[in-house]
């Protein structure tokens, strides 16, 4: 579904992707880890478009993403689901507004058919009866449980998340690893970015083990859990459990 080819991506003079490769699947659910300035986010801003890269070429079902042909990049773009960490809701619409958006300026659906879809997702993540409130009135759990919900209504052939819990009290990680989980049994195709190494271990099919921009390992879940090859992999594993 997708496939990266040796992309590199420069901030001035500091290299944050060196040379990486990656080819995801339909239906699998890579977990993209590895320490904090590793590269995690810009992977997959690049994978999503929210990054120019400097080198190397992204393909979508087999098609070549070129920020050049625009139209086309775009609607290969709208195939993607992004979720943040700090859920970047709108503040001053309500949660059936947020899910609503989107759908009606890119998806150019009516108000009717936009709305019906939001509920439909709303219900999928428990929120239903939150349609008329407003971010603020939500805890973290609820926010990051819409905006999967507001991702799902453009209904996107795979989602990116990154690091969609870490901004969360510890007691409402689980309500929002449930809802990734239940996405993942019913087949949507992941990449997330994450520091749940028991989701990561559980839920996910595959790990990409990133380190100063490079992928350094790239194995099933339970083989990179258990039997690490890299030192930095053992290494970060060693800190982390
Ligand atoms: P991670 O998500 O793994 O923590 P990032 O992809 O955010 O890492 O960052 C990789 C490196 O690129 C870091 O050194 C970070 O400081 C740098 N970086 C990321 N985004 C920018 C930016 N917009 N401008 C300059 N440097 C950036
Ligand atoms: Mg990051």
């Amino acid at each position: 579904m997708i496939k990266v080819e040796h992309i590199r991506k420069n901030f001035g003079q500091l290299h944050a992707l060196k040379d990486v490769s990656l080819e995801v699947n339909q239906g699998e659910i890579v977990s993209l880890i590895g320490p904090s300035g590793s590269g995690k986010s810009t992977l997959l801003r690049c994978i999503h478009g929210l990054e120019k890269v400097d080198q190397g070429k992204i393909y979508m079902n087999g098609e070549l993403m070129d920020p050049k042909d625009e139209k086309k990049y775009r609607q290969q773009r709208n195939k993607m689901g992004f979720v943040f960490q700090h859920f970047n809701l709108f503040p001053n619409m309500t949660v059936l507004e947020n899910c609503n958006l989107a759908q009606i300026q890119v998806l150019n659906r009516s108000k009717e058919e936009a709305e019906k879809t939001s509920l439909t997702y709303l219900e999928r993540v428990g929120l239903a009866d939150k349609k008329d409130a407003y971010p603020n009135n939500l805890s973290g759990g609820q926010k990051q449980r819409v905006a999967i919900a507001r991702a799902l209504c453009m209904n996107p052939e795979m989602m990116l998340f990154d690091e969609p819990t870490s901004a969360l009290d510890p007691e409402m990680i689980k309500e929002v690893l449930e809802v990734m989980k239940d996405l993942g049994k019913q087949g949507m195709t992941m990449i997330v970015v994450t520091h749940e190494m028991g989701f990561a271990r559980k839920v996910g099919s595959r790990v990409v083990f990133l380190d100063h921009g490079e992928i350094v390992e790239d194995s099933p879940s339970e083989e990179f859990f258990s039997n690490p090859q890299s030192d930095r992999a053992k290494d970060f594993l060693s800190k982390v459990f």
